[in-house]
């Protein structure tokens, strides 16, 4: 018959915790990383290594005693994914072993990078210290590394007010009653609408000022198939519009006809809200509509 395993059980325990000297070297270390600074030391071969060492481990050599600040920012060389933490790892939520090259530094620091998911880090990925409130001389002095910010998210609302000022007013108070002013270059005999101040032709002031129909033609238009608030359907047709007498055209949406059905020359009216709800904007014109009229011949 086997015979039972001799079993001796042993206990190592240091009641009150067990207090190693840190050398001068690692404990530089940490008290750098009290004061939120992460540092290096340089190697008899100029290399900085992160966290320093007392020996090259490249040669054996002792090091300087030269130190340098590095980082706080890095780049992760190569990571691991813990997707269950035990509790002794620094995390307690699914985060990255990674080996960290901090900026000025020759070799890599182990330590952990929170993140999202593994789909968030890369190798070559920067990454920031995330510090402790209340730093001790400790490596979890750095509670993590996080990815470095590269996208905000905010909310965005703006509202804008335009101003009409002196020509832009003066039109839109027409708007409001129900005509399209323009005004007419004495010079280059040209009509503007919507009303200006100056020709953009000749550079003339214009001070006559003309009441225009609000009957045209259509000379080139758009079909759209995103929807718009203002559009009667998708899709629906922007086009621009030469008003009877004058030689600039004004954009509009067109309105009561099939997109496919309008073209180039059709003849349209602007269709005007109820008096009642009139304001001085271009809300009033709900849209062009044709007027049946025969199509005219663009030159
Ligand atoms: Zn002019």
């Amino acid at each position: 018959m086997p015979s039972d395993p001799l079993v001796a059980q042993h206990v190592l325990e240091f009641p009150g915790g067990y207090t190693r000297t840190t050398g001068p070297v690692i404990g530089r270390f940490l008290s750098e990383l009290r004061a939120r600074r992460i540092v290096g030391v340089r190697t008899a071969e100029g290399r900085v290594l992160v966290p320093p060492l007392e020996y090259d481990p490249a040669t054996g050599e002792p090091v300087t005693g030269e130190y340098v600040e590095v980082g706080p920012a890095g780049t992760i060389t190569t990571w691991a994914w813990v997707d269950e933490p035990l509790d002794t790892h620094p995390l307690d939520r699914p985060f990255a072993w990674a080996l960290i090259r901090l900026d000025g530094a020759d070799s890599d620091l182990l330590h952990a990078v929170a993140a999202e998911n593994p789909k968030a880090l890369a190798a070559g990925a920067r990454v920031w210290p995330v510090w402790r409130d209340r730093p001790t001389g400790h490596i979890t002095d750095i509670s993590h590394f996080a990815p470095e910010v590269t996208k905000i998210v905010s909310e965005v609302r703006a509202e804008y007010r335009l101003q009409a000022g002196g020509a832009l007013r003066v039109f839109l108070e027409g708007v409001e009653r129900g005509v399209f002013l323009g005004s007419r270059c004495e010079q280059c005999e040209k009509v503007y609408v919507p009303l200006r101040l100056a020709c953009p032709e000749c550079g003339n002031t214009l001070p006559e000022t003309l009441e225009l129909p609000d009957t045209g033609t259509i000379t080139t238009f758009a079909i759209n198939n995103l929807p718009d608030p203002r559009a009667p359907e998708v899709p629906f047709v922007s086009a621009y519009i030469l008003l009877d007498g004058a030689d600039i055209p004004m954009i509009a949406l067109i309105g009561d006809v099939p997109a496919h059905e309008v073209r180039q020359g059709m003849r349209v009216k602007a269709v005007w809200v109820p008096e009642s709800e009139r304001t001085a904007s271009m809300a009033n014109i709900r849209w062009f509509a044709p007027t049946g009229e025969p199509d005219v011949e663009l030159t």
